[in-house]
């Protein structure tokens, strides 16, 4: 019972990796998740990627001592499925029992921003912190809390969807679950190119035509992505720093909301937008963040634990089940 299977299932790829409880990995394997099949095809690619991992490290089932699973949402944790995945063809995916069925050893099942503040806690800078959360800004924007030492977890495990947060009251944008004004649809790398091009439209029209991020885009508003707004802000584009404040903006009340609900003394920060344009980013909101906070203000950094952040939360949470 030396070692433990983490699963992180993300709407692109699924990783599987077998660990020690040290978090170091032995042997990791990584696909694109699923899109078709019935509602097993998921849990049986999982299925198949452990049986080759443990195959391939010559390792046996009396040496594992859990699955943990970090996974795209919404969740129901009690039952141990998906709820109809928005970006997976899928109605309700069971993840648990398929593979207790199939293993029969303890499967726990995380939504991935909880799965990843355990991983930031288990392996990363939250060691002996007691209040600490977890914040990515990715395709979407998502959230782990640790309050007093407890980990948040929600009547369903869907505890903290901190990217739905009202962040402009005048819900000029609509979020992707049907909402408007939420932080992700302004912050995330989905809502980043229909808040550019909310602003360009409203107030920058000329100026857009003169600018290196109308040049990158081919003076097409529709081929604006994240990266280009970021990439033009970086070397000094006007437009696309007039557009990156205004996203930092809402990222500073984003964040100030988060500070003043859970009372943190850390926060890490994590997903693709934020780690790769952390430079951008993390000043902007450190600055900013203090005007809207009425608690201490926490450390806010990035995490060093980059990608596999989700999957090392997964991983110690084969080791301990829930009691994490
Ligand atoms: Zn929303």
């Amino acid at each position: 019972m030396r070692y433990g299977i983490g699963v992180d299932i993300g709407a692109t790829n699924l990783r599987v990796a077998i660990a020690r409880r040290d978090g170091v990995i032995i042997k990791k394997l990584s696909e694109k998740t699923v899109k078709g099949g019935d509602n097993l095809a998921l849990p049986n690619q999982i299925i198949g990627m452990i049986e080759r991992l443990l195959h391939e490290t010559g390792l046996d089932l009396e040496e594992i001592c859990g699955i943990g699973i970090g996974s795209i949402g919404p969740l129901d944790i009690r039952k141990g499925i998906i709820i109809k995945p928005a970006n997976l063809p899928f109605e309700n995916v069971p993840l648990v029992e398929p593979l207790e069925d199939r293993f029969h050893i303890r499967v726990t099942l995380l939504n991935d921003c909880t799965s990843a503040v355990v991983g930031e806690k288990y392996y990363g800078s939250g060691k002996n912190v007691e209040n600490l959360v977890y914040v990515t800004i990715s395709t979407g924007i998502g959230g782990g809390v640790y309050v007093d030492g407890h980990l948040l977890l929600g009547k369903d495990g869907n505890a903290h969807e901190i990217g739905h947060l009202v962040v402009d009251p005048e819900g000029r944008l609509l979020c992707g679950c049907g909402s408007k004004g939420h932080w992700e649809a302004y912050c995330s790398g989905s809502g980043i190119p229909r808040f550019a091009r909310l602003l360009i439209e409203e107030h920058y029209k000329e100026q857009y035509h003169k600018s290196l991020l109308g040049e990158m885009s081919g003076y097409n508003l529709d081929a604006i992505d994240a990266k280009m707004v970021y990439d033009a802000a970086k070397v000094y584009d006007n437009l696309a720093i007039k557009i990156v404040e205004r996203i930092n903006f809402y990222n500073a009340i984003g964040f100030a909301d988060v500070i003043n609900v859970y009372d943190p003394s850390l926060i890490t920060v994590g997903g693709s937008v934020a780690l790769h344009n952390s430079e951008i980013i993390l000043p902007y909101v450190l600055n900013k963040t203090p005007k809207y906070v009425i608690n201490k203000m926490p450390e806010i950094k990035i995490t060093t634990l980059g990608d596999e952040i989700v999957l090392l939360g997964a991983i110690a949470a084969s080791f301990k089940g829930l009691d994490l």
